[in-house]
């Protein structure tokens, strides 16, 4: 069974499992504000349905998901205009820094730790690339299956800003490695992802959907409320640990950025980020 919105498509391929899938592989599947709350309706969608025990979230083309779309050329408030907003909060016409703290709270911020929390098991099937806001739709799941092609990178440093505004680097890379990373706008390939503790399973590119249907199969044996008892365990246990604390400070050092990168240059990024790459790199 397949249906389709055009910007994500839903579909069930095998019993009690969910996968999802980022239709906008022309665009290396950038995340527009549409898409993103596309996504939020398929994960709800999923998690709403008691048939459903495992969500799988894919990606159409070659690459997994190029991050953020900086073409989206509209205002906070043009931009979450007609999507159900899922934090008790609005601002998003506000002038100054607000419109913006407001959108990314609840847009990036928001949504991310929103699909980190659904409570039931989640896996990322991924290839190609994954860059910066990329990595947004990945961590939040709970596993991540890789094929031996995918890469991935948090090149926002070299965009005037800490990082992107779901600060997971140091749980997810190791806190030498995501300094690394974040420096140099480098990028981590599969098998080191794996090594690292960050990706579950790494196989290759023509197997990547045929494994982690078998992996969401292998789950989907298990109790639901079991499952939702076990991934709340390891997600509080992680939080206890001060995650969220983390996450607010970077945030707030991100919004610290944007505003400055407006004072400097008038846009919320630094618009001359490409030079700090060599221009193989250059995206
Ligand atoms: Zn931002």
């Amino acid at each position: 069974m397949s249906e389709s919105n055009d910007l994500v498509l839903y579909t069930t391929p095998i019993p009690k499992v969910a996968r999802i899938i980022l239709n906008r592989p022309a665009t290396r599947n950038a995340q527009n504000t549409d898409l993103l709350y596309a996504l939020n309706a398929a994960f709800d969608r999923a998690a709403h349905d008691d048939e459903i025990v495992v969500i799988v979230l894919a990606a159409n083309g070659p690459h997994f998901s190029s991050g953020h779309d900086l073409s989206e050329r509209r205002t906070e408030g043009e931009a979450i205009a007609g999507h159900d907003i899922v934090l008790p909060m609005g601002g998003f016409d506000g002038v100054g820094a607000e419109g913006r703290l407001a959108y990314e709270e609840e847009v990036f911020l928001g949504l991310s730790e929103r699909w980190r929390n659904i409570p039931k098991p989640t896996i990322a099937e991924v290839q190609g690339k994954v860059i910066a806001g990329g990595l947004m739709l990945v961590w939040p799941c709970d596993l991540i299956v890789a094929s031996d092609d995918a890469e991935f990178s948090d090149n926002v440093v070299a965009m005037g800003a800490n990082a992107v505004e779901f600060f997971n680097h140091p749980y997810e890379f190791g806190v030498r490695k995501a300094k690394e990373l974040l420096f140099t706008g480098g990028s981590l390939g599969a098998v080191e992802a794996h090594a690292i503790g960050m990706v579950n399973r790494v196989v290759p590119r023509e197997r990547l959907t045929e494994e982690t249907l078998e992996l969401a199969a292998r789950i989907a044996l298990m109790s639901p409320f079991a499952l939702k008892l076990a991934k709340k365990s390891v997600n509080n246990a992680q939080d206890a640990g001060g995650r969220p604390s983390a996450i607010q400070a970077a945030f707030g050092l991100h919004q610290l950025s944007h505003s400055h990168n407006n004072l400097l240059y008038g846009v919320a990024v630094d618009p001359d980020f490409l030079a700090r790459f060599p221009a193989k790199e250059a995206r």
